[in-house]
């Protein structure tokens, strides 16, 4: 446990949270800033820091986590979809630094989503892949 953690307090019970799921890895409770209601994080009980931080393990257990919260949400408030969300860094929004994925119910005609889009410029569609390419090898 990380004792300056937010979501290391929520999973020791040090912090209130509405939990709706756990198991020996992972914990879920809601967002208390939801983008609609039932929005959820799904997070590992062992500290790290994010996506570049997390062993495989306590990955996989917050991946399976995340969709047993995704099928609940689904039934519990017939939603018309599910965004699945991870800020990685605060360069990508990240503002709590313990791993968490939001789970975030959709319903028609919400207004959130980073979709659809924009189109690449000239040139820059095989080069972005050539340079990811390369970062894998
Ligand atoms: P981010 O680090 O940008 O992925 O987002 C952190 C999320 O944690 C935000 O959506 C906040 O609303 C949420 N949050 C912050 N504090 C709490 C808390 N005490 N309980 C539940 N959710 C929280
Ligand atoms: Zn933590």
């Amino acid at each position: 446990m990380n004792t300056d953690c937010l979501f290391c307090k929520i999973a020791a019970r040090e912090l209130p949270g509405q939990i709706i799921y756990e198991d020996a890895e992972t914990l879920a409770f809601l967002d208390i800033n939801p983008v609609n209601p039932g929005h959820a994080l799904v997070i590992p009980k062992k500290h790290s820091a994010d996506v570049f931080e997390i062993d495989d393990k306590d990955w996989i257990a917050v991946m399976r986590a995340s969709r047993i919260v995704a099928h609940a949400l689904e039934k519990a408030l017939k939603t018309d979809g599910i965004n699945l969300g991870m800020n990685n860094r605060a360069g990508a929004g990240q503002v709590v630094f313990h791993a968490h994925v939001h789970v975030m119910p959709r319903f028609a005609g919400d207004p959130h989503s980073l979709w659809p889009g924009k189109p690449y410029a000239e040139g820059e569609f095989a080069k972005t892949a050539d340079k990811i390419r390369s970062a894998l090898t």
